[in-house]
């Protein structure tokens, strides 16, 4: 039995020295990923609830890493955020992101916005306002087809200057939105203190909301509760039918989820911008 467990415990040890090595691998080719241009963003679809129109567009990273293939976002960004590097990784994915939303204007696609997600450090940066706002004249944008997705954790650091960076931006016309809504501590309050215009209500409510009367009411609750602060509400994580349709009845402004559409590719998200009839 003794010699049993041993061989047990070695198996553990493999696999977690598998697992440093992994760590250590991607961490190493982490610091390429810009200069060898191995990063690309897809889009997911957000749906206007009332006119079934894409209005809006979530940019979600992937990584094209040379030999082992699409890497998730969280298989680096978690290390990215460790290293700093995720600075870099933020000021590609949002200066991609406007330049695609240049090319749309050119080509007359849309119109439609489209969501960058940022990471805590990226808060930290005092001049992400400036930069910002260098990027929207750059491309002759408005500031207005810009969103930023950001959750609890990425506003803990300095409340006032979050706030007073925020309120920077939002100067801008550019709008937050408050992600995985529900899933913090203090969700509520965020929404009260900080310049939201949107509340994303997590997936993780979405899920249960049909098979669970609890968890119907409390997303109800959250749809009220926005609206009655004047936010914009969206669902993610829509899968059924049957949970878009509860998401209508219950006045929520726009769904994202599988249900629609998985995270595409900038030309296949146009192709359905270019198909979708005309309101
Ligand atoms: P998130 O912001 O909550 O993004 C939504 C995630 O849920 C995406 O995973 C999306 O593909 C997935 N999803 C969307 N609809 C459904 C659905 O109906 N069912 C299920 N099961 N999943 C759905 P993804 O792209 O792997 O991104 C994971 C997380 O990585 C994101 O969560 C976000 O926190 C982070 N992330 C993604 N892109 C970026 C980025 O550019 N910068 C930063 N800082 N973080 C990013
Ligand atoms: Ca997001
Ligand atoms: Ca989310
Ligand atoms: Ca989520």
């Amino acid at each position: 039995a003794r010699s049993d467990r041993a061989h047990r415990y070695r198996v553990y040890d493999d696999e977690m020295l598998e697992g440093v090595k992994e760590r250590m691998d991607l961490h190493n080719d982490l610091h390429r990923v810009i200069k060898n241009n191995e990063l690309a963003l897809l889009y997911q679809p957000k749906i206007e609830i009332s006119t079934g129109r894409i209005v809006s567009a979530e940019a979600l990273v992937r990584w094209n890493h040379p030999t082992k293939g699409l890497i998730s976002p969280d298989r680096f960004v978690f290390l990215a955020e460790e290293t700093g590097l995720i600075l870099d990784i933020g000021d590609w994915c949002i200066s991609e992101a406007c330049r695609q939303l240049a090319d749309w204007q050119q080509q007359d696609v849309g119109p439609v916005r489209i969501a960058v997600n940022l990471s805590p450090r990226q808060f930290t940066d005092r001049s992400l306002p400036h930069r910002l706002q260098a990027l929207i004249n750059h491309h002759q944008l408005q500031g207005s087809v810009l969103e930023l997705e950001v959750t609890e954790s990425t506003l803990l650091d300095d409340t006032d200057r979050a706030i007073k960076m925020m309120q920077q931006i939002c100067s801008m016309d550019v709008h937050f939105a408050m992600d995985d809504f529900g899933t913090g501590y203090a969700s509520f309050d965020y929404l009260k203190r900080y310049p939201f215009s949107t509340l994303k209500i997590d997936r993780s409510f979405i899920m249960h909301m049909c098979s669970s009367e609890r968890e119907g009411s409390i997303v109800q609750s959250m749809i009220e509760m926005g609206h009655q602060l004047g936010l914009v509400v969206v669902a993610e994580g829509v899968e059924e039918q049957e949970q878009a349709d509860s998401l209508k009845a219950m006045g929520c402004d726009f769904i994202q989820g599988f249900l629609y559409s998985r995270p595409v590719s900038a030309q296949e998200l146009q192709k359905l911008l270019v198909e979708q009839p005309f309101s």
